[in-house]
């Protein structure tokens, strides 16, 4: 017999994954050219050229015992030096690699800094719509999540219903920008405001509310946005950054957090998430990609080829009649359903082979997304579908 915990979480297990078995079923029945899988945001620009010539670098130049070994549970000393470094260098901080603990990946350092810091049925807040397996990360470790009601408008942190939901019991609050599922940026005015009120209230409830940073697509940014860093608007931030997303790695699961100096606790912070880090069962992040990413910290995503997808789908969507807010960052699109049962929208959407994810599993019913991390090829060959789809719901 299995836990009860799990026996609820295998019931919502996720509809992004089930979507993409059914894309995998759909493409042996029908062909893969003729289904339009919008469902996973799994990067199908390949790795820059960087990431083989480090690989093969390595084998050749560095001593196996060493590649290959146990090293601290933070991570090799040199290649978290070399993290520190290059945030420095672009962000003006003032990290050393003691701030720097690496990760199996934003999950895995999302799971480290939760077991770090909560104790069973302290808070979590989240803004919506976010990334579902946060309630998966939070419930791990028994806190409670708690969802900010999303601001439809503009998709940037509803501020006013989070100021009433924070309260003494709040132990951390996530943000996530590029944004899953919506591509929105939040701007440095949203980033002031969020921090102001937070300081306001740790100052009234005498506690520390730690603000969790999920990064893993913060090089994925549009049309010159600037990405804030947010270390720098609040001191009680620590970063989740991943390689999935940037390098195109996903499988090899990479990442790490930065715990900065400034945080309240840090030391107890970094120490305890060391600990974690190898009590989770992770022990330490990959090895061999640790000693490649320290090799690859100027190598660029192909930006310019999300960039394409992301200004022909848009445009494309737009003149069936959809309506959906521009994204600035990430590959996602956030588009709002013609139906008002936007899981029905997803079943009609099949009959045209596009798979698209319902809204109510990023906590925001009635929208439904896309990810264009797909070839350019199939968003071409996808939008008459989408137009005969747009009709079939009245659009045009
Ligand atoms: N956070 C967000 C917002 C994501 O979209 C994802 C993956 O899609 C993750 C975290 C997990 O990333 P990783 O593969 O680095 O664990």
């Amino acid at each position: 017999m299995i836990s009860r915990k799990m026996t609820e979480m295998t019931k919502n297990s996720s509809a992004i994954r089930a979507m993409f078995e059914e894309g995998k079923k759909m493409a042996a029945q029908y062909g893969e050219k003729n289904v339009y899988d919008f469902s996973l945001g799994n990067p199908n620009v390949p790795a820059p050229a960087q990431v083989k010539e480090a690989i093969e670098a390595i084998i050749r130049e560095e001593d196996p015992l060493m590649v290959h070994g146990y090293m601290s549970n933070s991570g090799y000393e040199d290649v978290r030096e070399a993290v520190a470094a290059s945030l420095n260098s672009r962000f003006a901080t003032n990290f050393t690699g003691e701030n720097i603990l690496m990760t199996v990946g934003a999950a895995g350092g999302l799971n480290v800094i939760f077991k770090t810091l909560l104790n069973p049925g302290e808070e979590v807040l989240v803004f919506a719509p976010y990334f579902g397996e946060y309630r998966a990360y939070v419930s791990n470790y028994d806190g409670v999540l708690k969802e900010v009601p999303a601001d439809t408008e503009t998709f940037q942190p509803n501020l006013k219903a989070f100021e009433t939901l924070l309260g003494p019991n709040t132990k951390a609050v996530i943000v996530n920008s590029p944004n899953n599922p919506t591509g929105v940026v939040y701007s440095e005015q949203t980033i002031l405001a969020l921090a102001e009120i937070l300081n306001r209230k740790q100052e009234e409830f005498g506690s520390s509310i730690y603000l969790v940073s999920d990064e893993p697509y913060r090089e994925l940014a549009y049309d010159g946005v600037e990405v804030p860093y947010l270390t720098k608007y609040y001191k009680n931030t620590i970063v989740g950054y991943s390689y999935s997303k940037s390098l195109s790695l996903p499988g090899e699961r990479i990442g790490y957090l930065v715990i900065p100096d400034e945080a309240d606790d840090s030391a107890a912070i970094i120490n305890a998430a060391n600990v974690a880090n190898r009590i989770l069962g992770y022990v330490n992040a990959p090895s061999l990609f640790q000693r490649v990413i320290a090799r690859c910290l100027d190598a660029k995503a192909d930006v310019a080829y999300y960039d394409r997808n992301r200004r022909t789908l848009y445009e494309g969507l737009k003149q069936c009649g959809f309506s959906c807010i521009r994204p600035q960052g990430a590959f996602y699109l956030f588009v709002k359903s013609p139906l008002e049962d936007e899981k029905a929208f997803c079943e009609l959407a099949k009959k045209y082979h596009l798979l698209l994810v319902p809204g109510s599993s990023f906590a925001c019913p009635g929208y439904v997304r896309l990810a264009y991390c797909i070839s350019y090829e199939t968003i071409v060959r996808s939008l008459p579908e989408f137009a005969r789809l747009a009709k079939e719901c009245g659009q045009i």
